[in-house]
């Protein structure tokens, strides 16, 4: 039996660094006791490890394979400062005072980020100017111009671009329009995850990889037991810090969400005149496309691109006939390009986009749903479920806690809801395409 989700796919060569300080994991081989245990070392898990232990306590965290194993190692690296939805739909959603709340703190979230790096000198972040959000067809170019409006006005280092502004920037005229963002970064999101469980150990984490947690029971006085094939962990508080790689550990927390997958791709070193004519001030593209639509420039010279590909099933192949058109629309300069490797993670996705905090019983808490903007979101929620204790949270947390697992309709046939779903925004982009 597999107590997380499978994964065929290794993490990107091109996000492995040489790090010769990296020291030696170990499994759990014998029973202990914590006052924490996180499960998961992805950014959530190990944001979390850092801030329990800065705050004290004493915690084990357990993850299944290696740290970054999960969507953080796999990512495409973008952090930006906002949600997939509008600011409108989230006042909508959470009301005035909450809602600009969560505004504020993903407003936050990349300087978070970079604070975190440079406190813990963790090498992840790229050179480069930011967020180039091109306006793929006529309707957005004014949505685009709005949303500056709206964070110019919160004094936010945002500005639209016209056409020719805008591919001075990119290095490429293939958009009418676009916005420039430049509190968003783009990072090694491997190295930031491994980066995070590092500094946990320093601050006095007990790690322990090839661990999965296999059960979480309560005992007979309110304390919990965390099983792992070889060990256990009695503590007070649990956290589950699994995400898409959530699998039959806790009753139903992966029937909170759907699993789909994202695809990356990165070509081989392109040749250096070429390059220095893309992406010229080193920002990452993504546009208002619905589905996949990143580049940006990676250290060693190689182009990555989000890709898509099949959403669901564990071996489907990154689609580098699309990413190939993609690439040569934007930059046709480029010619034939070889590909260097291709790359799939799970992304856990929620019917309305929102991530969750669910307290799941006296002392067991979850966070999970990110909905593939999880870079800032789980750095944030890290931070944040270190506030949630027992049954209680700290107020004026970003998100409402929920008491129960968000019901996903028909969760069973949530696969082909997704696959349809992903096939019609397919179809808008293709006639946004056209409609340019
Ligand atoms: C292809 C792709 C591209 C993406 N691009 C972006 C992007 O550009 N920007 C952005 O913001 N977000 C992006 N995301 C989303 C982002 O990567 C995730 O939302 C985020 O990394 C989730 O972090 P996490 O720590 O919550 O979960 P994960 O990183 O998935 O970590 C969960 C961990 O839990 C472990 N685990 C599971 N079960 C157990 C168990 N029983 N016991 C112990 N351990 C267990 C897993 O092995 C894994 O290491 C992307 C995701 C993918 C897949």
């Amino acid at each position: 039996m597999s107590y997380t989700v499978r994964e065929p796919y290794s993490i990107p060569a091109a996000y492995q660094t040489q790090d010769s300080s990296e020291f030696e994991r170990k499994a759990l081989l014998n029973a202990v006791q914590a006052d924490a245990v996180v499960i998961g070392a992805g950014i959530t898990g190990s944001t979390l490890a850092v801030h329990l232990c800065e705050s004290g306590k004493s915690v084990v965290q357990l993850e299944a394979k290696v740290p970054g194993w999960g969507g953080s190692g796999r990512a495409f690296g973008s952090v930006v400062p906002c949600h997939k939805n509008s600011e409108e739909a989230i006042i909508r959603h959470y009301g005035e005072q909450r809602g600009t709340r969560l505004i504020d703190a993903l407003a936050h979230g990349p300087a978070l980020v970079s604070e975190l790096l440079n406190r813990h000198n963790i090498d992840a972040a790229f050179a480069g100017g930011g967020w180039a959000f091109g306006a793929h067809s006529k309707p957005f170019y004014k949505k685009l111009q709005k949303r500056a409006e709206y964070w110019q006005a919160r004094d936010a280092d945002v500005e639209y671009l016209n056409a020719s502004e805008f591919s001075q920037v990119i290095g490429s005229d293939y958009y009418r329009g676009g916005l420039i963002d430049r509190r968003a970064l783009s990072v090694n999101p491997y190295a930031y995850a491994k980066g995070l469980f590092k500094t946990a150990n320093q601050l006095g984490a007990k790690q322990y990889t090839n661990t999965p947690a296999v059960n979480v029971e309560q005992k007979g006085n309110g304390t919990w037991r965390v099983t792992t094939p070889q060990g256990s962990v009695e503590c007070e508080n649990v956290y589950f810090c699994t995400n898409a790689y959530t699998k039959g550990v806790w009753p139903g927390l992966e029937k909170g969400f759907v699993r789909v997958r994202g695809f990356g791709a990165t070509t081989a070193a392109i040749d250096p005149t070429k390059l220095a004519d893309i992406l010229p001030q080193n920002h990452f593209i993504t546009d208002t496309r619905q589905l996949w639509s990143g580049i940006r420039k990676l250290p060693s010279g190689q182009i990555h691109l989000g890709v898509g590909g099949p959403a669901m099933g564990a071996k489907g192949k990154a689609d580098l006939k699309v990413a190939r058109q993609r690439l040569k629309d934007v930059y046709p300069a480029i010619g034939s390009v070889e590909w260097g490797e291709s790359w799939s993670g799970w992304i856990a996705v929620s019917t309305d986009q929102f991530p969750r905090i669910i307290c799941l019983a006296n002392g067991v808490w979850a966070a999970q749903g990110y909905s593939g903007r999880g870079i800032a979101m789980a750095t944030l929620l890290g931070r944040e479920l270190s506030f949630c204790q027992g049954d209680s949270e700290r107020e004026a947390l970003i998100l409402p806690v929920d008491k129960k697992i968000p019901w996903v309709p028909f969760h069973p046939f949530s696969p082909l809801g997704a696959a349809a779903m992903i096939g019609l925004y397919g179809i808008q982009d293709a006639m946004g395409d056209r409609n340019k």
